[in-house]
């Protein structure tokens, strides 16, 4: 058997795929109850418009189309085969199919990877077999995938037993098939049209990011969603996100995995603030990709988006016949930081015709004085969204004599208006039906409850509106070589010295392991001064009665040294000490965590939040991928829900936020330049003083590998800068 070695490009593969001449689909059947039942029947209803090809060894013809015994019978080569025999027999018709030509198949068998260890040396086999014949399979264990764009339905969900499925500018790619399916479903009840959806699988060839690229590339696609549960390939990924919004299409991405693992909360407090799915959104936030919670919420954008693409939407006018509505939706986007647009005295003036004086946005047509209520809402519309500072208005219909009408009323006053962005709320259940219908029919945009409109807006918003980041790309001005350092873990004094020759302020002290030695160590320090347990054992000292804070004289240092001892043979008898940590005691007026921790698909993640002793109860802290500018650490530390306090409130004087944001860019620099060496670092606290008199920090652990993992994202960055 002869086999021909050709590289198949994955654009080239999916491109064969998503428009394919001629399917061959092995396996066809008209048992419905089988795979290759339903995907014959859902190619025929939804009339594949090429050449359809079962091959089935034991039919002539199935469901009224000539069928053939084997993949070399057919009459030509077909652009894409389906594969739905069973796992034994797929490597063959994988084969088969590469070297006649065919370059992409659909393989919708599962006993893979989905089937433990066995499958998965199946699953290599099987993409060995399809690389040498140069042919790139989407799966396996997949659920095919779905055209609109180009009438091409290989799919076996039964979602498909509806006369059309409506083409529009959403692509979909997607790790589960149902979580896909079960989108589409309530896709198709309002509206919403797709290009190409396709199920990946167990992505044992083509991946997501093969997916996603086919998609940026694609006109017929406006707006990008994914359904993902892990990253085959972060550093595509990063530059994928990028590359989408440098060329303005919207990137709409539902993750699982978003609740931490016990695993995440080991060493540093760092460890369990800033876990993987919190890295996950730090990337995403960074690089301009939507991170959603839910579907309902994902889908409601993403009709949003496909109708009116990448449109600011952070100043909302909302009208409604209720005014119990409108309060609850104003509450719902001031929660998701969005603004009730401030209407220009223009359209207040305007408004005052149809309402008393005081009227503005939200309008409560209720209140009109002017009118038939119906008809007063067709001017509220257009005044609204006519308005320069509104970027979109929101019917909010809850219930009225007639719903429809009502509605319809809002739809005419809102296409006066131009262009703009424009949608409805419907509250009611069954009693909107018909207006459903009618919205459906119109292509406008809607969401049966507010709330999933609020989350919608809110997650564009937010990314729409931060601020992108001036990704670091030289360190500080004074930055040293950084020292190579052994593997292990570094207790609270060489994890300062670490920092100190990176030019972060520590306090200075020393380490004692006989109490006679103290009096000398404390003449070279003043103060008051503060004594620590030292031991690979304790993580939290003072926990276990292992900082005394406030000595004035040698004789308290020893002192302290003695009930020290006597406290932690109590506390934690089972711990080596290794002596005792005399340090001049520090001055500050607020208390900073920073810390460094690595994530395996990220790189280092540096991290800043408030700090001491309710750095778990407050979980106040702010995340980016590391290096850092000053300027970016600064804008962290201001973004804490505590920066107010550091800021000045109160009456209180401000403090030096300029110096802890240094703090933060040497440390994040210091993990760049450990190169995924540095595993986790606590400064916890870092000590702040009012402003231009600095900060210290005056506890520190850090853990260091021997393993150079390359950290991913700030090469990425480098590339791309
Ligand atoms: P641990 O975090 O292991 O319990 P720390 O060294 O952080 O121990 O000490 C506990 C607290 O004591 C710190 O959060 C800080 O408020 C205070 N503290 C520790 N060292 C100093 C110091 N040198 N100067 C001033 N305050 C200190
Ligand atoms: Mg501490």
């Amino acid at each position: 058997m002869k086999t021909v070695q050709t590289t198949t490009s994955a654009f080239e593969a999916i491109e064969a795929a998503l428009s394919p001449r001629h399917i061959a689909v092995v396996g066809a059947s008209e048992d419905v109850g089988k795979f290759g039942g339903r995907i014959m029947r859902y190619l025929l209803h939804h009339r594949f418009a090429g050449e359809l090809y079962p091959v089935n060894a034991k039919r002539n013809q199935v469901s009224g189309v000539r069928a053939y015994p084997s993949l070399d019978d057919l009459p030509e080569t077909p652009d894409l085969v389906v594969i739905c025999v069973p796992q034994p027999f797929v490597r063959d018709v994988v084969e088969t199919a590469g070297r006649q030509g065919s370059r992409a198949a659909v393989v919708v068998s599962n006993g893979f990877a989905d089937a433990g260890d066995e499958g998965r040396a199946h699953e290599e086999a099987l993409v060995e077999t399809a690389r040498a014949n140069g042919i790139r399979l989407i799966g396996p264990n997949c659920m095919g995938f779905i055209s609109a764009a180009t009438g091409t339905i290989v799919c076996s969900s039964n979602i498909l037993n509806i006369e059309r499925v409506p083409a529009g500018g959403v692509g979909f790619a997607s790790q589960s098939g149902a979580v896909l399916m079960a989108f589409m479903d309530c896709a198709f009840r309002c509206g919403v049209g797709f290009s190409h959806s396709v199920t990946l699988g167990n992505q044992a060839d083509l991946e997501l990011c093969d997916f996603v690229e086919y998609l940026l590339a694609d006109d017929n696609t406006r707006v990008i969603c994914t359904y993902v549960e892990g990253l085959k390939d972060p550093d595509r990924f990063v530059a994928l996100a990028r590359r989408a919004r440098d060329v303005g299409k919207p990137w709409l991405m539902l993750k699982s995995g978003r609740t931490p693992s016990g695993a995440e909360a080991a060493f540093s407090h760092t460890a369990s603030l800033v876990g993987s799915y919190r890295a996950f959104e730090t990337v995403c936030r960074e690089n301009g990709i939507v991170l959603m919670k839910d579907a309902e919420a994902l889908l409601v954008l993403a009709g949003l988006l496909e109708r009116y693409p990448t449109k600011p939407v952070g100043r909302v006018a909302l009208s409604s016949s209720s005014g119990g509505s409108l309060a609850l939706a104003a509450d719902r986007l001031f929660e998701e930081g969005l603004s009730i647009a401030e209407l220009v005295p223009e359209s207040r003036k305007r408004l005052a015709e149809y309402y008393p004086p005081q009227i503005t946005n939200p309008v409560d047509v209720g209140v009109a004085t002017r009118d038939a209520l119906g008809r007063v809402s067709t001017p509220t519309a257009e005044i609204l969204l006519s308005d320069p500072n509104t970027d979109i208005f929101i019917a909010v219909i809850s219930t009225a004599p007639d719903l429809r009408a009502m509605t319809q009323y809002f739809v005419e006053g809102a296409a006066a208006a131009g262009d703009k962005p424009f949608a409805v709320v419907l509250e009611p259940a069954a009693l909107a039906d018909s207006t459903r219908e009618s919205m459906v029919a119109q292509r406008i945009p809607y969401a049966d409850n507010f709330d999933a409109m609020a989350r919608a807006l809110g997650a564009w918003h937010r990314t729409t509106s931060s601020i992108s980041r001036d990704l670091a790309s030289k360190p500080p001005v004074d930055w040293p070589a950084v020292k190579s350092l052994a593997a292990g873990e570094l207790g609270e004094f060489e994890a300062k010295a670490l920092l100190a020759s990176v030019g972060v302020e520590t306090n200075r002290g020393g380490v004692v392991s006989d109490i006679a030695d103290t009096e000398s160590l404390c003449a070279d320090l003043s103060w008051p001064v503060v004594v620590k347990v030292v031991s690979p054992d304790i993580v939290h000292k003072s926990d276990v009665g292992g900082v005394v804070l406030n000595l004035d004289s040698p004789a308290a240092v020893r002192a302290a040294i003695e009930t020290m001892s006597d406290t932690l043979a109590t506390t934690c008898p089972q711990a080596h000490i290794a002596g005792y940590l005399v340090q001049e005691q520090t001055i500050g007026d607020a208390e900073l965590i920073v810390g460094i921790r690595q994530d395996e698909q990220f790189g280092p993640l540096i991290s800043v939040g408030t700090g001491g002793v309710w750095v778990e109860i407050l979980a106040d802290v702010e995340v980016a991928t590391a290096p850092v500018s000053a300027v970016d650490a600064k804008r962290m530390i201001r973004s804490l829900r505590t920066a107010p306090l550091l800021e000045g409130a109160r009456g209180k004087p401000a403090l030096d936020i300029a110096a802890a944001a240094d703090v933060v860019s040497r440390v994040s620099w210091l993990a760049h330049d450990l190169g995924g060496r540095l595993a986790e670092l606590d400064i916890n606290p870092l000590l702040l003083r009012e402003e231009g008199l600095g900060c210290t920090a005056v506890d520190a652990r850090a853990r260091l590998t021997d393993e150079l993992n390359p950290p991913a994202t700030p090469s990425a960055q480098a590339a791309t800068a």
